[in-house]
């Protein structure tokens, strides 16, 4: 699969992308806000753009949809239950459904928690290539999906539960925003001695670009402190309601609200 993760640089620093095929150069757009940019990179790189997927109703991530379907005819896919909130969708889709873009095959996820009706897309990964989740507002580099514009952070713990603790470390982590500065800061507030947070701090000070930085399941296991709730340290600083991964998990995102 070719991957290319565009940053719009915008207030709320959103990323969209363009995956193709290898062989054919077809390719999936995903949440193609900033259109005039999504389709000059496609023509630069030479890729045709088939398939217009959102991973949620959110204006961030659908607000280019109309003109980069004008330009290219392309289906516009989203989860069944957003087809009322996201207009003109061709396809809804659900938990186990394929997108098919030339060879290219992606699993849709069905994550929702950021908001009720929300798709992750999963790489399944070859010999070559490690598998891949492009996973909108659910995870972040270093952090999660706020709840407080229609989701619900119980069913976001759920979902984190049941479908992104489990996979393997090395899944490579394509988020909808550039937010691991801030993530990294809020980790480091609630586990000042986490080495792994520091080190990548540091290297980040030192010049790494956050733009092309890739993470992992494996790296957030230790950076994320939403994948961290039975760290003494971590349970401690929720205080006394933290009696449970559940509420520790919830704990945070409340914290992380008014951070
Ligand atoms: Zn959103």
């Amino acid at each position: 699969m070719l991957i290319k993760q565009i940053p719009i640089r915008n207030n709320l620093r959103n990323y969209m992308y363009l995956l193709a095929c290898e062989q054919t150069l077809e390719a999936i757009a995903i949440d193609p806000l900033d259109h005039n940019l999504c389709l000059k990179v496609a023509a630069d790189l030479g890729w045709t753009i088939k398939m217009v997927a959102n991973t949620h109703h959110h204006h961030d991530h659908i607000g280019g949809n109309g003109p980069v379907i004008d330009a290219t005819g392309a289906e516009l896919v989203a989860h069944t239950e957003a087809m009322s909130a996201i207009p003109n969708v061709d396809r809804g889709v659900q938990a186990g459904d394929s997108l098919r873009c030339g060879k290219l095959r992606l699993k849709i996820m069905d994550t929702p928690g950021h908001t009720m009706s929300h798709i992750c897309l999963y790489f399944s990964g070859t010999d070559a290539e490690q598998p891949a989740l492009f996973c909108g507002d659910t995870l972040f580099n270093a952090g999660v999906g706020r709840c407080d514009f229609g989701g619900e952070p119980k069913v976001l713990y759920n979902t984190f539960v049941e479908q992104i603790f489990p996979l393997s470390d090395d899944v490579r982590i394509f988020p909808g925003h550039d937010y691991i500065r801030n993530n990294l800061e809020f980790t480091l507030d609630r586990e000042p001695d986490n080495q792994s947070a520091l080190n990548l701090r540091e290297e980040f000070k030192q010049g790494l670009d956050a733009e092309s930085f890739v993470s992992n399941i494996g790296i957030e296991r230790e950076i994320n402190i939403f994948f961290r709730l039975d760290q003494a340290q971590v349970r401690a600083g929720i205080g006394a309601s933290a009696l449970d991964d559940q509420s520790t998990f919830i704990g945070l995102r409340r914290l992380r609200d008014n951070w």
